[in-house]
C-alpha cells in the first residue's frame, strides 16, 4: 500500500516536472503585463490541476492570498516570480534542520520539512516557483483535493478561521467567474443621477459616543440604486444601529466593501451571494442611529467605507481617492460607447 503512494506520488512529480518544462520556456520576458502574468499563472494551475487534480481555483485562491498578505506586511518579502506563496525557511526546512537553507530533497524529507524538488533539477529550492508551488500542492495531496480535506489542509497550515474562509471564499470566486482577473471596478450610484461627496475622512463622528468617520459619505435622494463596486461575496447583511441597514461585501483582494444606511435590500440579496460590479444590492436611504427600522435622523446618503485584512487584523483606509477614480472610469466608459 505504502509502495504504491510512494509510486503514485513519484509519477505525480514527473508529470509535473515535465509539463512545467513547457511553462518555463516562455516565462522569461521581462516587460509582463498584467494580462500575461494572469495567463501565465493560470496555465501554471491548470498544470498543477492536471498533475495532481487539485482544482486549479484551489491553488489560484491560496497563490492570491498569500501574494496579497506579502504586499500589505512588512515582515515578508515580496513576490517575485509566478507564484506568490512565501513558505518561510524553518517550514520549507524542517524545524529541526540545522540548515535552513538546505536544498536536498532527502534531508528535507528527513526533517520532515515542507519542499520538494518540483522541476526535476535535484534540489528543492524556496526561490523556485515549480517547487513552491509544488511542495504546496504536494502538502494538499496529504489531505485530499475535494472542498473537504482542502479546508482541514488550509486548517492545518494556517490555524486561522478567517484566514481559510478568506481563501475558499477567493476559490469560490474564481470558480464562478473562471478566470484570475477580477480587480474591474464600478461607482457605486449608477450614470444619470445627482450626488455629491466629498473627502470626510477622519471626521468625527457625534452619535453613539467618540468614533471618527470611517469612509466617505455619498449624498443622493432616497431610493438611488446602489450597486456593488466590485467583484466579491455578500458577508454580511443586516441591522446595525450606526450603520442601519447595511451590506457588507468582501472582494478578491480581501477588501471588504461595507455599504450603510440603505433604504432598503435588492430583492433576493443574500449572504453568500456572488456579486460583480454593477450588481444592484439596495437603495439610498437614511437608516441607522437607533433600534432597527430608524430612519430620517439624517439626510440620505450612502456611507461607504473599505477594510483591509492583512492575514492579522483589519483596518479601514480612505475610500474617497477610489470613489473617484471609478466615476471617471464610468464616465470615460459610457462615453466610448
Ligand atoms: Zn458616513
Amino acid at each position: 500500500m505504502k509502495e504504491e503512494a510512494l509510486k503514485l506520488r513519484i509519477l505525480i512529480c514527473t508529470l509535473f516536472i515535465f509539463s512545467f518544462l513547457s511553462v518555463s520556456c516562455h516565462a522569461n520576458s521581462k516587460a509582463t503585463s498584467d494580462e500575461e502574468s494572469y495567463q501565465k499563472r493560470m496555465e501554471l494551475y491548470r498544470r498543477v490541476e492536471i498533475t495532481t487534480q487539485i482544482p486549479w481555483y484551489y491553488i489560484a485562491a491560496v497563490d492570491h492570498y498569500e501574494r496579497s498578505i506579502r504586499t500589505v506586511r512588512n515582515d515578508l518579502p515580496r513576490a517575485k516570480g509566478i507564484t506568490g506563496i512565501y513558505i518561510p525557511p524553518e517550514v520549507w526546512s524542517g524545524y529541526l534542520n540545522p540548515n535552513k537553507n538546505d536544498m536536498s530533497p532527502l534531508s528535507i524529507q528527513l526533517f520532515n520539512g515542507f519542499g520538494v524538488d518540483g522541476n526535476g533539477d535535484g534540489k528543492a529550492n524556496r526561490a523556485d516557483d515549480a517547487d513552491v508551488i509544488f511542495s504546496f500542492a504536494d502538502f494538499i495531496l496529504n489531505y485530499g483535493v475535494d472542498e473537504d480535506h482542502f479546508r482541514l489542509a488550509l486548517w492545518d497550515y494556517y490555524k486561522r478561521d478567517k484566514t481559510v474562509s478568506i481563501i475558499m471564499a477567493k476559490a469560490r470566486l474564481y470558480k464562478h467567474f473562471g478566470k484570475l482577473d477580477l480587480n474591474h471596478k464600478t461607482f457605486p450610484l449608477p450614470r444619470g443621477y445627482n450626488f455629491t461627496y466629498h473627502n470626510t475622512w477622519g471626521d468625527s463622528r457625534g452619535w453613539g459616543g467618540r468614533r471618527i468617520h470611517e469612509g466617505t459619505d455619498i449624498f443622493a435622494g432616497y431610493g438611488v440604486p446602489v450597486r456593488s463596486t466590485s467583484y466579491g461575496i455578500v458577508e454580511m447583511k443586516g441591522w446595525n444601529k450606526y450603520g442601519g441597514w447595511r451590506v457588507g461585501i468582501r472582494d478578491i483582494n480581501n477588501t471588504y466593501h461595507y455599504y450603510a444606511h440603505l433604504n432598503g435590500f435588492s430583492k433576493g440579496l443574500k449572504v453568500g451571494q456572488i456579486v460583480e460590479p454593477g450588481t444592484l444590492i439596495g437603495s439610498v436611504g437614511s437608516t441607522g442611529y437607533g433600534p432597527p427600522g430608524t430612519s430620517g435622523k439624517f439626510p440620505p446618503h450612502l456611507h461607504y467605507g473599505m477594510y483591509k485584512d492583512n492575514g492579522r487584523t483589519e483596518w479601514s483606509f480612505d475610500p474617497y481617492p477610489y470613489l473617484k477614480q471609478w466615476e471617471l472610469l464610468d464616465r470615460k466608459r459610457a462615453s466610448a460607447k
